[in-house]
């Protein structure tokens, strides 16, 4: 009797077993599976993956090709044409994934479907990313959501609970290797010149790694979290970012556990903001699945004729961590050598390039999705029209982080500034973020020479932020002023 034809799991960002609904369906079929990946830049555009993300999708592969018992084929190119030509050499029945909602995605995607309709394969797609699908999260006139409370209080908790999550297949009959399949170096994910090897300390790649580090957040870090979070030298964040934009952990698992622990620890009001957080990363992609221009175009429109400025210098400086106010560098630099940054300091960066330096919020997009390694779309184009106050629900344009105010009030000791900024580790806690105040005696103590060891502003704050409001009120004939310290 002929073997039954073999059922393709597309693996894209949902790189592990558990609460996996396409492997898990294909599975429970009782077919025997085919498990993919494509690394599709044809398709991708301006949006092909950074080298942050390149490098963490290497090992975030070979992770799950371990827990496939190495039964993971790569391929290379435009998924259309892998897809199309894998199912007629392997005879499969039907190819299994679960949804992205990157714009270019969705539009291949819907190809994919068609072409394999046509041909009397089926295409079967699952929600493995989102706790709920952005359609289905709409107000009571049918049209999405702009503001994020409504969106989270009225439209997800009213929704009902996200799915359970499911557990691991307990065991996968494969089908035989498929042809052409690649080698992951030949994906060449890591880099040539070695950079990454001071990210790895930081992380312990793939779904192992995830359920690890979130247990331990479970146990150390949400107690106090709603405060905590704030300040980025303390460990209050779960640094899940990453791990979910992957997929290597389900956004459910995280909901379900969360809520379970929050009543079990009585951490009922740092269960619900955690439980927020999960929900502005749904608001992002439903801005995104609703604005296919949001990681291009502001979605206050009126923002386009925005003077913003062109400056080579003040963007190298931003970038390098060298602008001379100490929170804005030390967040560049903790981006540059881990891949990450602490979510308060990113507003901190945010603001400095679109408003002192006044640079468009598309040059601070482009560099973290180079160094991010959760550089994700949505939020990240979600999270730069906030800043640049010209998304929806945004911190108004007017709203001006004072990077000196906000480092004092978020890193009071130094600690942060500190262990990014090891020239300036010696100066007194209240002259760290302001080193241009501190008199030339304690300069010389701590070790520091402006201009030369560490620079000196490359704006002045209060003028910066002078000429930023001018810029608004040109534009808008808006007065409002107002800054946050
Ligand atoms: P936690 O505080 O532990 O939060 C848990 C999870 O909630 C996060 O992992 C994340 O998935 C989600 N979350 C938290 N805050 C936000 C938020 N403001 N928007 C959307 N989701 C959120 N996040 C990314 O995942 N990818 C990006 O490319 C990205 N770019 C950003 C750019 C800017 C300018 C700013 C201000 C924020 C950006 N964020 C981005 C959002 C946020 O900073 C990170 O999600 C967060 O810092 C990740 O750390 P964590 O996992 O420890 O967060």
């Amino acid at each position: 009797m002929p073997s039954p034809a073999p059922v393709i799991v597309w693996f894209r960002q949902d790189l592990r077993l558990a609460d996996n609904p396409a492997l898990r369906d294909a599975v429970q079929a009782g077919a025997s599976i085919i498990p993919i990946y494509i690394l599709d830049d044809d398709n991708a555009g301006s949006w092909k993956m950074g080298g942050a993300s390149r490098w963490w999708l290497h090992h975030s592969l070979n992770a799950l090709r371990n827990g496939l018992s190495g039964n993971l084929f790569f391929y290379r190119g435009d998924a259309r044409l892998v897809i199309a030509e894998l199912v007629k050499s392997t005879k499969a029945s039907a190819v299994h994934w679960n949804r992205c909602y990157e714009p270019w995605r969705m539009k291949r995607d819907g190809d994919i479907k068609s072409m394999l309709e046509e041909n009397g394969v089926e295409a079967k797609s699952f929600n493995g990313s989102l706790l709920f699908e952005p359609w289905v999260v709409k107000k009571d006139d049918g049209t999405p959501y702009r503001v994020f409370t409504p969106y989270f209080r009225r439209g997800c908790l009213k929704a009902g609970q996200p799915a359970v999550p499911l557990p691991a297949p307990k065991k996968i009959n494969f089908a035989d290797s498929p042809a052409k399949a690649l080698s992951i170096e030949a994906l060449e994910l890591l880099p040539t010149i070695h950079w990454d090897k001071q990210l790895e300390p930081h992380w312990t790649i793939g779904e192992k790694g995830a359920q690890k580090r979130f247990a331990a957040f479970l146990d150390d870090g949400l107690r106090g979290y709603k405060e905590g979070r704030n300040y980025p030298a303390k460990d209050h964040t779960s640094r899940m970012s990453p791990y979910l934009h992957f997929g290597e952990i389900s956004p459910r698992t995280l909901w379900h556990d969360i809520r379970a622990r929050m009543v079990a620890d009585h951490a009922e009001t740092d269960g619900d903001h955690f439980l927020s957080e999960l929900g502005w990363r749904e608001f992002s992609h439903s801005l995104l699945y609703f604005n296919h221009d949001l990681p291009t175009q502001p979605l206050q429109k009126r923002f386009s004729a925005f003077p913003w400025v062109k400056d080579d210098r003040g963007l190298l400086a931003w970038q390098r961590g060298m602008t001379g106010y100490p929170i804005v560098d030390a967040g560049m630099r903790e981006l540059w050598q881990t891949g990450y940054m602490h979510n308060r300091v990113r507003m901190i960066v945010g603001s400095f390039l679109v408003k002192d330096l006044r640079l468009h919020w598309s040059e601070g997009e482009k560099w973290f999705w180079d160094c991010l390694v959760d550089a994700d779309l949505a939020n990240n184009a979600a999270s730069w029209q906030w800043i640049a106050g010209c998304g929806a629900d945004a911190a108004p344009y007017f709203r001006v982080f004072n990077p000196t105010g906000q480092g004092e009030k978020f890193d009071p000791q130094g600690d942060y500034v500190r262990r990014f900024c090891p020239e300036l580790s010696k100066l007194p806690d209240d002259l760290i973020h302001r080193p241009w105040e501190a008199p030339p005696l304690i300069l010389q103590q701590a070790g520091v020479t402006l201009g030369k060891t560490y620079p000196k502003p490359i704006v002045d704050h209060k003028q910066a932020r002078e000429k930023a409001l001018a810029a608004f009120q040109a534009t808008k004939g808006i007065s409002s002023e107002q800054e946050l310290s």
